[in-house]
């Protein structure tokens, strides 16, 4: 039985990316994996697939809407084939190319399904068998799953789920998406922007929990201006199959009311869920909160000592780049040094037209802790490269003490996933919003409006 330093259970963002710094830092590491490529949800089914229909997407309907710019084309087509081949193919060599990083690095990628019968030891299974791995530490990076939804049972034909959604081989006439989240309004757009009439259906009175109120509405406003239906307030109680497709039977919240939605596909985006199963952790006494999420202390360590975990399956944002600062904090802890990650600056992006970027608080989570205040807004509408790109949706709005320290910034807008870097690197190095503001920024630049809000904030925007 051969012995490593490290063995990385998972390869996604978490797992890779924590392999490839333990053998930086001269650990011999294994990383096991079961789905027979690396990268995890992220490369194989998630952030990667989805962005690059996203791209694909936007192109084919910015095609119908040049007409504002002076130019008309007739008879563009959409080859959804070559759309869902070039896809794979990105995800097919980014996969690839976490493999070259393993070898580069001297990690051994060992193939199939890991489980812990006692601390210090993996067993992996596939097809051609198991082996037993001995490991003085055990990093458990298995990620998460979409979580079921009761009465949607997903066939990955007429009920789906987000890996079924990104890989669809014909537009549907009519979508019904279930969750206004992330998921549901990135995939939601994709086929929308694609010929598709969407409608989202959500339980709560808004979109995108968990994001500045202020901020969502803007980003419904857009969106349904872009073709997207929103259905609020909403509870599926089931769907029923017949001769002309699907219908959903939705309940209005609050109100003693049913009503029933049609649809050819449903996909169902309702949240995502821990994976643990199958790892024997309830044996070995590894404890799981209430929702399933393995519980750490702030270096990772499990309940089990030289049992760690990081990313998807711990509690915190479910987040490719959350899981990678996990990954690095913990084997850097390991090695003796000071692994640390921040949670109040991770930034979280909707990658939709328009993006939608945060960072830090929001207006009703300050409101609700009863912390003083002053915040500042520039929409994008008096930003004159947006005017002349005709990409004026959105807003920047920033939040910070009353000595100018940034408490939340939050953005929705064309290029808001790139805008938002700026204020997360202030956030993170304690630069003020009299800072930013103070900073020279190039002009013509959607950026000049994340110093107009910071100057707002201060009561002194030259442009509003
Ligand atoms: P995962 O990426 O889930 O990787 C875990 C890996 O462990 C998997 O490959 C799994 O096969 C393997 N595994 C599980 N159990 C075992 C076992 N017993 N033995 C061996 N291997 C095992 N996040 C962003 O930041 N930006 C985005 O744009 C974004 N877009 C997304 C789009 C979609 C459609 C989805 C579904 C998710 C998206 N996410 C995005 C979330 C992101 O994918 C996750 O936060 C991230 O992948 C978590 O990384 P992880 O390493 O913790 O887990
Ligand atoms: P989510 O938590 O973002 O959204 C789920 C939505 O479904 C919520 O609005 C919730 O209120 C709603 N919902 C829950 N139960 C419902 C029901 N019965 N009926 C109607 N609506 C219901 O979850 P998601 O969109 O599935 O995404 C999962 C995770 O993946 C997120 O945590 C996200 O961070 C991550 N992700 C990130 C990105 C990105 O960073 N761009 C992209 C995709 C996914």
């Amino acid at each position: 039985m051969q012995t490593y330093d490290l063995v990385v259970i998972g390869g996604g963002p978490g797992g890779y990316v924590a392999a490839i710094r333990a053998a930086q830092l001269g650990m011999s590491v294994a990383c096991v994996e079961g789905r027979g490529s690396l990268g995890g949800t992220c490369l194989n089914v998630g952030c990667i697939p989805s962005k690059t229909l996203l791209t694909s997407s936007a192109k084919y309907a910015e095609l119908s809407h040049l007409t504002a710019h002076g130019i008309s084309i007739e008879g563009a087509q959409l080859n959804l084939p070559a759309m869902m081949a070039r896809k794979d193919k990105i995800v097919g060599d980014l996969t690839k190319g976490i493999a070259f990083l393993f070898k580069k690095n001297g990690i051994d990628l060992v193939e199939g399904w890991a489980s812990i019968p006692a601390p210090g030891r993996v067993d992996v299974s596939d097809k051609g068998g198991s082996r037993t791995l001995g490991a003085k530490n055990i990093l458990i990076a298995t990620g998460s799953e979409p979580t079921p939804l009761p009465g949607l049972e997903i066939d990955g034909t007429d009920i789906l789920n987000s890996t079924d959604a990104l890989a669809l081989d014909s537009v549907p006439e009519r979508l019904v998406v279930v969750g206004a989240g992330v998921i549901g309004l990135e995939l939601g757009q994709v086929w929308s922007r694609l010929g598709a009439n969407v409608t989202v259906v959500e339980y709560l009175d808004r979109i995108l929990p968990g994001t500045d109120g202020e901020i969502a509405k803007l980003a419904q406003r857009a969106l349904s201006k872009r073709g997207l239906q929103f259905q609020l307030g909403r509870k599926v109680l089931g769907v029923e199959k017949g001769p002309d497709g699907l219908t959903l039977t939705l309940e209005r919240l609050g109100r003693d009311i049913h009503e029933a939605l049609d649809a050819d596909k449903v996909l169902v985006a309702v949240g995502r869920r821990p994976v643990t199963r199958g790892l024997g952790l309830d044996a070995l006494g590894v404890a799981l909160d209430d929702r399933g999420f393995v519980t750490v202390d702030s270096a990772y360590l499990t309940s089990v000592p030289g049992i760690y975990a990081i990313g998807d399956c711990v509690p915190g944002p479910m987040l490719a780049h959350k899981a990678e600062e996990d990954g690095v904090a913990c084997v850097e802890a390991l090695a003796g040094g000071q692994g640390h990650a921040d949670y109040t600056t991770v930034p979280s992006v909707v990658y939709t037209d328009p993006e939608v970027a945060s960072v830090g608080q929001t207006e009703e989570a300050l409101k609700e802790a009863g912390v003083a205040y002053i915040s500042g807004k520039f929409t994008f509408m008096a930003n004159s490269r947006a005017r002349s790109t005709g990409e004026t949706d959105g807003a920047v709005k920033v939040l910070a003490t009353q000595d100018g320290a940034l408490l939340g910034a939050h953005i929705v807008g064309a290029h808001g996933g790139d805008l938002i870097a700026e204020l997360v690197l202030a956030m993170t190095k304690g630069v003020s919003i009299k800072e930013v503001a103070g900073a020279c920024h190039a002009h013509p630049a959607m950026g000049e409006a994340v110093k107009e809000a910071c100057l707002d904030a201060l009561g002194r925007a030259i442009h509003a």
